[in-house]
């Protein structure tokens, strides 16, 4: 009846047949061995976009970040993060896990930390304190509801680290829709962070992987590190092909997506039964409800309709638009918003 609608996440995309046909045309070998010509097309593709110099295939962003945390922390040393944050939060306790070292929270405004913040929370040098080792932000910031930094906050978080001969790593999963939002240039951003991890199967479409970027020597010790937590593949190159797909063709097209949150997020903003709808700025949609009506419910009553969100917190819902989202979808999505009687 319904067709289904899944504003879940921006995980949820299924190759397109253009990209289905790329992944079907790819030459692969071993990349154990480093000799898969279409893994090693998508990172130096990669790490040229972004200015760097070294790319590195990952299976998945929580392997990126993880590797890039390895890489730049030792056992007793800490990472700046904002509270929020996917590292800190969402990553099973990973930096406690893969690096034993320690996490210093920083209260930022919708995800989004200051150099101020930042230059007060590194530490003195005191054996009673952790060596502060590494400063990491996120760009777009889920729990910020899609908020993102414009090149100039970078630069002068990036001032503050460099200072304090700090590296400087971006959890980049949804920096394309940073980037598309700010009208600015990816190339920039090899100027100013250490690493970068960009997640390829989030909003540019492919079905798998992430992307660590960063100096040749790095890279080359990330690829130890890769292989030491199991993540050595062998022909990845068909899903390299999906990656390289994305980012040569599902880059400008997350305008799209932005405006599909502007709409939904306008349209719950009149909705009576919706407390607060945060600021939209790419494709993430996070709201409250009013008292009298439970995240249950709604769910509950969408769901009926043939519509999925996720549950985002006490009283609060996240939508996330995508390349599998059509305007029909999100005109049935509207209408579903305007017909919820509490
Ligand atoms: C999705 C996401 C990641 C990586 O998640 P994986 O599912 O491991 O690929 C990292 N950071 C943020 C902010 C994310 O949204």
């Amino acid at each position: 009846m319904n067709p289904y609608i899944d504003l879940r996440s921006d995980t949820v995309t299924k190759p397109t047949p253009a990209m289905l046909e790329a992944m079907f045309q790819a030459q692969v070998g071993d990349d154990v061995y480093s000799e898969d010509p279409t893994v090693n097309e998508l990172q130096a593709y990669g790490a040229h976009l972004f200015g760097m110099e070294a790319g590195l295939f990952c299976p998945s962003g929580t392997m990126t970040n993880q590797i890039a945390i390895k890489l730049h922390t030792q056992p007793l040393s800490e990472v700046i993060c904002e509270r929020n944050s996917h590292i800190y939060v969402y990553e099973g306790g990973g930096i406690a896990f893969n690096s034993a070292a320690s996490v210093q929270l920083l209260d930022g405004v919708r995800g989004k930390i200051s150099p101020e913040q930042v230059a007060a929370a590194i530490n003195p040098d005191n054996i009673h304190f952790p060596v502060t080792s590494l400063v990491s932000l996120e760009n777009t910031c889920n729990k910020g509801g899609g908020s993102y930094y414009t090149l100039p906050e970078i630069a002068a978080i990036s001032e503050v680290c460099q200072k304090h001969h700090l590296p400087l790593h971006l959890d980049g999963a949804r920096v394309f829709n940073a980037l598309v939002a700010s009208g600015e240039e990816a190339r920039e951003y090899g100027r100013y962070f250490d690493t970068i991890s960009v997640c390829l199967s989030k909003g540019l479409g492919a079905p798998v992987g992430s992307l660590l970027l960063g100096p040749k020597p790095l890279i080359e010790q990330a690829k130890r590190v890769r292989k030491v937590l199991g993540g050595g593949w062998r022909q990845a190159g068909f899903l390299a092909a999906a990656g390289l797909y994305a980012l040569q063709n599902h880059v400008t097209r997350l305008q799209e997506d932005h405006d599909h949150a502007t709409l939904l997020g306008n349209a719950l903003a009149q909705a009576p039964y919706v407390a607060s709808v945060m600021p939209v700025e790419t494709n993430i949609v996070i709201f409250t409800l009013a008292p009298e009506v439970t995240t249950d419910a709604f769910l509950g009553y969408l769901a009926q309709k043939g519509i999925q969100g996720t549950s985002f917190g006490p009283q609060m819902i996240r939508f996330v638009t995508h390349l599998d989202l059509s305007p029909d979808m999100v005109t049935a999505i509207i209408q579903a918003i305007e017909g919820y009687q509490a």
